[in-house]
């Protein structure tokens, strides 16, 4: 008994002199001696043995305690892990083909940091269920391989813009005017008074094009969205750009640009993590590497006529279900520009002709805008367009919204002073996770997700 406690005295001094590294170091290692700390994340145990798969953010390992080589404090606590009991241990590793991540560590020290309770989340609980546990659920490998793959949009987003010149720009979130329309607006007390929620960046981003020409942004943006869909968040991140002296050929070029890059990006950084998913690379592949084609609106309302045998009435906006069958002809993302004015926002210019400006194939007036739509049913990953420049179409158009243009003064005066042509785009940071990661619903996208039936936790 006392040299047993002596070699865990022992051992112990020897784990806390040792660095701990993590999983995935460890197995870049592939031999020797490490000390590791994380979670468990499954466990099976005999009278000899317990084989415990432990994991930290990097990867996970299977562990083997061996009841005859090891003091027996070390082998009581090993036959007590639960479920997500934090630990930190000592052992030897090796490669083993057999275990999950092709490598094993044969224990010499355990310290247990914390034996958790039973962990409610087992297996196969419904969606509702992993929802209202999200707090825990968010330790999955499903969810964390997307949190990472998110990482590296927004870390791709951020290089693309800044590499290009473009200065980030952090919007206000409380705004006192729409921008989307007023139906999706959360309105919040503000002291004596209310104002909104922000819809998009778009309108402060406007002003700024004069101060700083090239502006983007990621950043949190809210709708009522009433309809329950699985592309719809009421919170969700926005990534948007802004620059002055872009017309649509060009804005529709840094979309491309873009979302290409992104792709590119994931595909680089994120093999491992597509695996878990087990997202196919190679629907992925044409994303990153062919030319995404330009449509009209006018051509699509074709397509599906003559493809799908579909009828739409030339003025409606695409519904999801004619998105979802228009995608099917393409593999890359496609951006559907020139769409009928009557049916978009206040600010998107309407196309003019005049010369050294192309005919259009519309039987009506069209916006100088474009949405972008992802492959395989992801539906729309970008909205944006050429501003409309003329005073009297912008607050014509308010009115029509029955907004009131007084309270948008601030922003005709960017029509007063120095007005220049501009565009700009929205893209969908959740919406392009979604489909890059393949996910069924653009909830699993977001860490806590918030809908119309969700505000926790
Ligand atoms: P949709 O028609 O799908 O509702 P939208 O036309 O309202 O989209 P925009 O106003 O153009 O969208 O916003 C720009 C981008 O923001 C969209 O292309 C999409 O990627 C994303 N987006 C818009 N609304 C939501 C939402 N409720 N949840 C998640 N992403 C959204
Ligand atoms: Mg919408």
């Amino acid at each position: 008994m006392i040299t047993f406690k002596l070699k865990l005295l022992f051992l112990n001094s020897e784990m806390k002199k040792n660095k701990f590294i993590s999983i995935s170091e460890a197995m870049n290692q592939g031999s020797g001696e490490v000390s590791i700390r994380g979670w468990v994340y499954r466990e099976r145990k005999s009278n000899k043995f317990a084989f415990i798969v432990v994991r930290d953010s990097s990867d996970i390992i299977q562990c083997v305690f061996s009841k005859a080589d090891l003091p027996e404090k070390v082998w009581e606590d090993a036959k007590m892990l639960s479920i997500e009991s934090s630990l930190k241990l000592t052992g030897d590793i090796k490669k083993e083909p057999r275990a999950p991540s092709g490598y094993e560590l044969l224990v010499k020290d355990l310290e247990v940091v914390q034996f958790a309770e039973p962990f409610p989340i087992t297996k196969d609980f419904s969606p509702e269920f992993l929802l209202d546990k999200r707090h825990l659920w968010i330790r999955s490998r499903k969810l964390t391989s997307v949190f990472k793959i998110k990482h590296t949009v927004i870390g791709a987003i951020h290089k693309f813009f800044r590499d290009k010149g473009y200065y980030e720009f952090p919007p206000p979130i409380f705004q006192p005017m729409m921008c989307e329309g007023g139906s999706t607006l959360f309105q919040v007390k503000y002291f004596n008074d209310i104002t909104y929620l922000s819809q998009s960046w778009q309108l402060y981003a406007e002003a700024m094009i004069f101060a700083l020409e090239k502006v983007y942004d990621v950043s949190p943006t809210f709708r009522a969205e009433k309809s329950k869909t699985s592309r719809h968040l009421s919170e969700f991140w926005m990534a948007e750009m802004e620059a002055a002296w872009m017309d649509l050929d060009e804005v529709v070029q840094a979309g491309k640009d873009e979302v290409k890059f992104i792709v590119q990006e994931v595909i680089k950084n994120n093999k491992n993590e597509l695996e878990i998913l087990k997202r196919d690379i190679s629907q992925l592949r044409p994303a990153a590497e062919k030319e995404y084609p330009t449509i009209t609106y006018t051509k699509a309302l074709k397509i599906l006529e003559e493809k799908e045998n579909m009828k739409v009435h030339w003025g409606k906006d695409l519904r999801t279900i004619e998105e979802e069958r228009l995608m099917e002809h393409f593999d890359t993302p496609v951006a559907i520009i020139e769409y009928p004015k009557e049916v978009m926002a206040f600010y998107k210019m309407e196309k003019k002709l005049r010369p050294g400006i192309k005919k259009t194939d519309a039987p009506g007036p069209v916006a100088l805008c474009f949405d972008m739509l992802a492959p395989s049913g992801y539906g729309e990953i970008i909205g944006g367009s050429q501003r409309d420049t003329d005073i009297n179409e912008l607050i014509k158009y308010l009115k029509k919204e029955n907004e009131d243009p007084k309270k948008y003064d601030w922003y005709l005066d960017l029509r007063r002073y120095g007005s220049v042509p501009h565009s700009g785009y929205g893209l969908g940071v959740e919406r392009i996770v979604a489909w890059i990661c393949g996910l069924d619903n653009i909830k699993d996208a977001i860490a806590f997700p918030r809908t119309m039936l969700r505000k926790s936790p």
